[in-house]
């Protein structure tokens, strides 16, 4: 009797070990399928009405080119062992500066014919992250946004107050007319005209590829940490001190080294209702779907029932990326240390 109970106890322990032997097995498996790019990055410049028969050849070559070099800057920073927030900070500056996108020079003009700016930053190391809202003398909201995170003790500074605060911090400023461009004055115009005639006007429909261009950045380091930053002129004719998704942290732009960087391009009210950028960490947080699974659902599934038109960048710990939309086209580029692309149509 003893010895059967001794075999017996034997059998099972033998099984246990190859059990777990083959458990272990897999987990290895697992991570080296797995394995961690050195680094990546991703940029979007806005999501929207984009298509191919509204684009001639040269405006299209122009934003290619504009793409291109902004991935150049970041991937300068991050194959030179530089942060992901140095390379989130400057590639948005780069864009910012450029008149093609709408965000810093190229913002998108007010019902009243100014310029409001919003930007936000996060670091998904330490979860500290900053915002502006409607800025209007910041040549580069993504440095005032930076400077909220490291040099005060909040995370969002609006109006009057964050333009006397990037004063304070010696920012760069400007006067309000450097923000004026031709295309986005007369996008203005055209906006007005249709609502003297009472025309619909939804806020994303008209098939015009200079109303778009919010600017957005997510990117890994050597270091494996991961940040998100984003930038906007808002919404055409916006009123009333109006403020989009981009400056709310959770909303347009989130980080969490734990699960991904998130910047989002789109309505901005459907994101601040669905908590965008939080909802693709939470996700893959809690229902551990891949960064490619949460923003489908968010961006294609989710979102497009509700109406809510636009697209996201992620990337994940891993250097995994996703860039869904459920407009009709969205400018946005990746760089990895053995890949590189740009694109605007679907
Ligand atoms: N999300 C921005 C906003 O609503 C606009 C955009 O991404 O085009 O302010």
């Amino acid at each position: 009797m003893k010895t059967r109970y001794s075999l017996l106890f034997l059998a099972f322990s033998v099984s246990l070990v190859f059990y777990l032997g083959s458990c272990s097995g897999k987990k290895q498996q697992q991570s080296t399928e797995k394995e961690r790019l050195p680094y990546a990055l991703v940029i979007h410049g806005g999501a929207g009405t984009i298509k191919p028969k509204n684009m001639d050849a040269e405006t299209k070559a122009q934003y290619e080119k504009a793409l291109n070099e902004a991935l150049d800057i970041g991937e300068n920073i991050l194959k030179n062992g530089g942060t992901a927030l140095d390379a989130v900070e400057n590639v948005i500056v780069y864009l910012e500066n450029s008149p093609l996108f709408n965000a810093g020079k190229g913002a998108v003009f007010t019902y009243e014919g100014h310029n409001e700016l919003d930007a936000s930053i996060m670091d998904g190391k330490t979860h500290k992250a900053g915002a502006v809202g409607g800025v209007t003398i910041v040549k580069n909201p993504i440095r005032a946004a930076r400077a909220v995170m490291e040099k005060s003790p909040h995370v969002l500074l609006t109006c009057a107050g964050a333009n006397r605060f990037a004063i304070e911090q010696g920012l760069d400023t400007v006067s309000p007319e450097y923000f004026y461009t031709e295309s986005r004055w007369e996008a203005l115009q055209r906006r007005l005209e249709k609502e003297k005639k009472k025309e619909p006007v939804g806020a994303r429909e008209e098939p015009d590829a200079h109303k778009f261009g919010t600017v957005g950045c997510v990117a890994l380091d050597k270091q494996g940490n991961l940040a998100a930053g984003t930038s906007t002129g808002g919404l055409t004719a916006k009123r009333w001190n109006r403020i989009g998704d981009s400056p709310i942290i959770g909303a347009g732009t989130y980080a969490d080294n734990a699960t991904c960087a998130v910047s989002c391009t789109g309505h901005g009210e459907y994101f601040i209702r669905e908590a965008v950028a939080h909802d693709m960490s939470a996700r893959m947080a809690y229902l551990g779907e891949s960064v490619q699974e949460a923003g489908e659902h968010i961006i294609n599934e989710k979102l497009k029932a509700i109406g809510g038109a636009g697209g996201l960048i992620a990337i994940d710990q891993y250097g995994q990326i996703a860039m869904p939309f459920n407009t009709s086209g969205m400018y946005r580029g990746y760089v990895t240390p053995d890949e590189r692309k740009v694109g605007i149509f679907k």
